[in-house]
């Protein structure tokens, strides 16, 4: 039910952003508060009762469902930014890309050693980005709870990379 409804509004953009790229665009989900509310609700019908003590979202699509699931379970989120975008001390993880590397940030009190918490992103590709997300947050001393995504491009088996770090993978559509 809920993955018609998401599959039915997200726009497929070919080309975007470089050429041979079809980009899944999330933003038609965002005009229908029914389903934005749905999505959040999803969320936490999946969760049951694992333990959550924060939502870290990945920059900058994962912001968007992240604080509205954080505010909803009761517990803080967390911004993952690129680098440079933090104002407070930060502690850093490079991660390869298909071309070159990217930098994510985190600041280094945004948890307790010991927190329980959930990775979120709008959409989960290869996994690098919450792979590389869930190392620098178990460098801190954080335990994963659980990964969260409104999409999943299931041809590139990111949730098979992922799993073995916590088997919670949630997906809403794939
Ligand atoms: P991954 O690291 O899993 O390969 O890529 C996932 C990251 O790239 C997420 O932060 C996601 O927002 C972004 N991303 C990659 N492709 C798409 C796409 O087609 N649509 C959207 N909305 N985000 C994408």
């Amino acid at each position: 039910m809920i993955q018609k409804q998401i599959k039915a509004a997200i726009r497929d953009i070919p080309d975007f952003p470089k050429p041979g790229i079809i980009f899944k665009d999330i933003t038609p989900i965002l005009k229908d508060a029914a389903l934005c509310e749905n999505i959040v609700n999803a969320f936490i019908e999946e969760l049951g009762d694992t333990r959550i003590d924060a939502v870290a979202g990945v920059e900058s699509r994962g912001f968007l469902f992240g604080l509205t699931l954080a505010t909803k379970l009761g517990v803080p989120f967390i911004p993952v930014r690129k680098a440079g975008k933090l104002p407070h001390t930060v502690k850093q993880k490079v991660y390869e890309l298909e071309y070159g590397t990217a930098t994510i940030e985190l600041h280094t009190d945004a948890f307790k050693p010991g927190a329980h918490i959930l990775i979120h992103d709008d959409l989960l590709a290869t996994g690098g980005t919450v792979m590389a997300t869930s190392e620098l947050i178990k460098d801190m001393g954080g335990v994963i709870a659980g990964f969260s995504f409104v999409v999943g491009l299931g041809f590139l088996k990111g949730r098979e990379k992922i799993s073995p770090i916590c088997d919670k993978v949630i997906i809403l559509a794939n």
